[in-house]
């Protein structure tokens, strides 16, 4: 049917040798601009022999299924996906648990692994990905094709600045830009002294794409002007990024392609839903397109995961379409953002987050009443001239109110008191504007507070007490 793939088997074999041309917009023109009927009959066949697959291999999905009275046989059209119970993180872990290391999701033979990843478990139990060769094949595949999509060809020269560790994100661009072609320079991150070389070697080498989160581009910026380098000066055409909501943060994506000069993308889903870059912004900018037949995304309510119509916000419902290994079918992400079928520039037809993953059902924290997300405290104080760049939100409870104090740094530019007065008012009146909340506003110098190297937690909650009532209440 296409060039490069023949989609009449499953999983669809690849040709591992297909490139198009580099004047060409789409890699894959004929499945990337389908009408959404054809693709939906496309989406369905894929659909059924993926959860058959599943169904056959995994005492997990046999067990939860039967249970909910869902099988193969009752899966008919794509409405009936939305009787299948959806899957959380949590039952992952338990099942990893009773039966290590894979879980009884893993729908391989064991020997059959060829790459063992995980998450750095911070936040509880890690999780065990074990991924087939076939897999990781195809994830180069779809990679491939969508960083093609984000304008990279394969005269670029990409710098890959985050973890080569159990992090699938780092690995999965680094499949990616390999299969298109380009040139991979997978530098790491994390080790002391890491960003002043990598500024050193991209001096050196003039990459001209960049691979990161946001907060470390930020980093490796701030690292280069100690240096007197203008980050503008190295060159980079395309900066794309996963892992925090911050690329698809209006005055986030703003500031970074000032700051190097080029085009911001924002991509990225969950690493239990690798290929993770099916949610991935072409180069038009207008929020990430999910790439619905490689993984199909439902935006669901968060409380009975029901698909949403288009104009509605929920959370992000994932299920792969064409993975062997350790199939996702129905995954909750707890992330939330808006989705539209409006259409894109690009020609492409695949649905949109236009703003984004802008934040967590568990990170949206209440003040007063107000639903509060850390993503718009950073958009609105990124738009505000004389921020220095980082900040902290720090929520208590003074005896029956809460307080929500907004510690933020201000740029040396600004160090003398009157210009302080000025920005320390403007920050209060634009946070309380935006949040519907009046803050505290504390000014710090800039470099005060710490940086990351990976993922920013910004926010700390005073309130334990009044939060457990408050999971109480939602159980
Ligand atoms: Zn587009």
């Amino acid at each position: 049917m296409t060039a490069g793939v023949d989609t009449s088997v499953w999983p669809p074999r690849y040709d591992p040798a297909y490139r198009p041309d580099p004047t060409a917009d789409c890699w894959f023109p004929e499945l990337e601009c389908l009408s959404p009927e054809t693709r939906e009959a496309l989406i369905l066949d894929k659909l059924r022999r993926q959860v058959a697959w599943a169904w056959e291999r995994s005492p997990f999905y046999r067990r939860k299924w039967d249970a909910a009275g869902v099988s193969p046989a009752t899966l008919r059209s794509l409405e009936d996906l939305a009787k299948f119970p959806v899957v959380q993180k949590v039952e992952l872990r338990l099942s990893q648990a009773a039966a290590p290391p894979y879980g009884e999701y893993l729908c391989i033979e064991p020997g059959e692994v060829a790459r063992i990843h995980g998450t750095s478990g911070t936040t509880g139990r890690p999780t065990v990905f074990g991924i087939g060769s076939e897999d990781w094949a195809r994830i180069g595949e779809a990679h491939a094709r969508i960083l093609w999509a984000a304008g990279l060809r394969p005269d670029d020269r990409v710098l890959i600045c985050s973890f080569f560790s159990l992090y699938l994100g780092s690995w999965g661009a680094l499949r990616g830009v390999e299969r298109l072609g380009a040139t991979a320079f997978p530098f790491g991150a994390g080790v002391p002294g890491q960003t002043l070389m990598a500024v050193e070697w991209a001096q050196a080498l003039k990459p001209t794409a960049f691979y990161g989160t946001p907060s470390y581009a930020l980093h490796f910026a701030e690292t280069a002007r100690r240096e007197g380098l203008d980050p503008r000066t190295f060159g980079f055409r395309t900066l794309f990024f996963s892992g925090e909501p911050g690329a698809g943060i209006p005055a986030t994506k703003r500031l970074i392609e000032e700051t190097f000069g080029g085009r911001c993308m924002d991509m990225g889903s969950m690493a239990e839903m690798t290929p993770w870059m099916t949610n991935a912004e072409c180069r038009h900018r207008t929020g990430m397109h999910l790439w619905q037949d490689l993984v199909y995304t439902q935006v669901c309510a968060p409380d009975t995961f029901a698909p949403l119509p288009f104009g509605a916000e929920g959370t992000p419902v994932y299920t792969h379409l064409e993975r062997s290994s350790q199939p996702m079918i129905r995954l909750v992400s707890g992330d939330l953002a808006r989705w539209t079928d409006e259409p894109c520039p690009c020609g492409r037809t695949y649905p949109r987050l236009p703003d984004g993953l802008y934040g967590r059902i568990d990170d949206m924290f209440i003040v007063r009443g107000e639903n509060i997300y850390p993503s718009a405290i950073e958009d609105t104080l990124r738009a505000i001239d004389g921020f220095g760049g980082e900040f902290r939100v720090i929520v208590s409870r003074r005896e029956t109110m809460d307080e929500l104090l907004i510690r933020a740094e201000y740029a040396v530019s600004h160090a003398d008191p009157a210009r302080l007065a000025k920005l320390s008012a403007t920050a209060t009146e634009r946070l309380r504007a935006r949040l519907g909340v009046h803050p505290v506003v504390e000014l710090v110098p800039e470099g005060t507070l710490p940086r990351t190297e990976f993922k920013a937690r910004r926010v700390i909650d005073d309130r334990d007490l009044y939060r457990r009532a408050l999971q109480e209440v939602r159980r």
